[in-house]
């Protein structure tokens, strides 16, 4: 990625005068729920809004999504709100499916990041692509693998860029779900400055008290903005519930992160 000064542009091109914030349920549930919490995030800093609907579980038996309905449900909530639209993506299929959807933003999650076989299908399906695509880094802490799964989309020609820090697994017991290992993430910045980087304090946290103090640490370490799970209804939620924070918390927090809230 020898010139890759350019891969910034699609965030600068979004004319925000304070870090992206991507927010919205870990999963797509039902039509009524999308747009309930679309609605709530319209007047909040969110300017793009995520929901997973191909959910890769880590174990089996669990909620894995709606699947493809739930791009009819994203799309209705962008054309009633404005916000861009979000979902993770993890083979072909999926993206074909999320292009013809015009789906805004596609991330690779960090079960997919870990093969090189998955992220060149995807990379190969979304060749040329002028989506926005951000990669999540892989479950181990691996920088190469995270700078490879990059670079096989940068070599399709995929020039809008980015990258998600959602932590490493471990199997020590400490207060992440997934432990950060910031220095990962500012090995990788210092040597693509211009790749956006964001926080996913999520996933990090796996707490939806963990979420505040997590996204401030990345706002100190000059992240360019933060993917966070927004749920109107947190406890009820089918996946994730434990971290997700409502559309009301998010407001306050960004107003207490200081980034600027558009009612403020
Ligand atoms: C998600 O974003 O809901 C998700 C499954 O994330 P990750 O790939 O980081 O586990
Ligand atoms: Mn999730």
């Amino acid at each position: 990625m020898k010139n890759e000064k350019h891969l910034r542009n699609w965030l600068t091109e979004m004319n925000l005068d304070h870090p992206l914030v991507i927010a919205g349920p870990c999963s797509a549930e039902t039509e009524e729920q999308v747009l309930e919490i679309a609605h709530q995030l319209k007047d909040s800093d969110a300017t793009v809004m995520r929901a997973g609907i191909w959910k890769p579980r880590t174990r089996p038996g669990n909620f894995e999504g709606v699947g493809a309905i739930g791009l009819k449900w994203l799309k209705r909530a962008k054309e009633e709100t404005g916000l861009m639209i979000a979902t993770e993506v993890a083979n072909k299929t999926h993206v074909d499916l999320a292009l013809e959807a015009d789906v805004d933003v596609l991330w690779i999650g960090a079960r997919s990041t870990v093969s090189p076989f998955i992220v060149q299908e995807i990379a190969d399906a979304l060749k040329g692509t002028n989506k926005i695509v951000l990669v999540k880094n892989p479950v181990n802490p691996d920088l190469a693998l995270w700078l490879g799964g990059v670079e096989r989309l940068y070599n399709a020609n995929i020039k809008n860029l980015g990258v998600i820090h959602r932590g490493f697994s471990t199997y020590e017991k400490i207060k992440y779900r997934n432990n950060p290992e910031w220095q990962i993430a500012i090995d990788l910045q210092n040597q693509f400055p211009d790749l956006p980087l964001l926080v996913d304090p999520s996933h990090i946290g796996g707490d939806r008290n963990l979420v505040f103090d997590i996204c401030q640490t990345a706002l100190n370490l000059n992240y360019d903005g933060m993917i966070v799970e927004t749920h109107h209804t947190p406890d009820k939620a089918w996946s994730d519930a434990a971290q997700q924070i409502t559309p009301d918390f998010l407001k306050q927090m960004t107003i207490d992160l200081r980034i600027r809230n558009k009612e403020g």
